[in-house]
């Protein structure tokens, strides 16, 4: 993995630098992509990353842009999530760090479910109606359509192929049992998936999407092998409750264990009231757990890795 330039052109760089709203993403030296040794052919491509905000992301294989969990809105455009944690603070808590076009300028968009911190109502209103959206279920898709969207496919655990990349839909789960025992919480916290990226001679990718650590997680890994995942890790927790909602950073050190040849990104972080893990405090558990700094990454907004 290199770091890269999180703006794309050097129109929207200078553009973002006038604006003084850029922010250019290094890291330190990396190896180059990770294979694992299951795979019959090695990888050959690398897959272009950039952290926009949240979950909001952009993996690029082959000159195919994702973007992935569209969250758009200025900061403090939202109430907080009534019943969480800091529910005074209005999300986003933090600026968009590239301009709205450049974020826009992708090929599809995988909604990895329809909360509102993942396809808010910035996206609704800003993504091209034309534009390619994925989603994890039937339900999701009719209320994507029912904005106007006119292309919008359901992905599936057997996949769909857009331009060349296999789009491979993953389970997952948004809170443990005892959140889903209650029955209101049940239907908020609802369906999600994750996304597997597979594509001949690329890194293989896997993005969970909020879920919590549990077999549906592991079940991926182990099938899958991909050579970078990425985590939504902001320990997003529910007033009363003990435990979270997606993963924290304990699940970085299982992944990092559970993946031994798998770079590991932590996403979802610092940008919505009810994520109470920092990245501060992410990397320090990092450095105490001693876990291999190139290998478990913890990018800013607007960060740009390859693998
Ligand atoms: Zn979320």
């Amino acid at each position: 993995m290199k770091s890269t330039q999180s703006l794309s052109t050097t129109c929207s760089l200078m553009c973002a630098l006038l604006l003084g709203i850029g922010i250019v993403g290094t890291v330190q030296a990396h190896e180059a992509s990770h294979t694992h040794p299951v795979k019959a052919k090695a990888a050959t491509r690398q897959v272009g990353f950039q952290l926009i905000r949240n979950a909001t992301m952009k993996l690029t294989y082959a000159g195919t842009t994702f973007l992935i969990d569209p969250m758009l809105a200025v900061k403090g455009a939202y109430k907080g999530f009534d019943g969480t944690p800091r529910s005074e603070l209005r999300n986003p808590l933090v600026d968009l760090p590239v301009p709205i076009a450049d974020v826009l300028k992708a090929d599809a968009i995988i909604l990895s479910h329809i909360h509102e911190d993942h396809w808010d109502p910035a996206a609704r209103y800003l993504v091209p109606r034309t534009m390619t959206i994925f989603t994890q279920d039937e339900k999701d898709a009719t209320k994507v359509r029912e904005d106007g969207f006119t292309d919008v496919r359901v992905l599936t655990e057997e996949g769909l192929d857009f331009k060349g990349t296999r789009l491979i839909k993953t389970l997952g789960k948004h809170g443990s049992n005892h959140f889903f025992a209650v029955p209101q919480l049940a239907e908020l916290l609802g369906d999600v998936m994750g996304i597997v990226f597979l594509r001949p001679n690329h890194p293989t990718a896997y993005v969970a999407g909020d879920t919590i650590w549990n077999k549906n997680v592991e079940d991926a890994l182990t099938r899958y092998q991909p050579d970078v995942v990425f985590l939504n890790t902001g320990y997003a927790q529910i007033n009363g409750f003990d435990g979270s909602i997606i993963m924290g950073k304990d699940d970085v050190a299982r992944a990092y264990r559970f993946s031994p040849k798998a770079s590991i990104v932590g996403v979802h972080m610092e940008s919505v009231n009810h994520a109470m893990l920092t990245r501060k405090e992410l990397r320090a558990f990092i450095d105490a757990q001693k876990l291999d700094k190139r290998r478990v990454l913890v990018p800013n907004d607007g960060q740009s890795y390859r693998f």
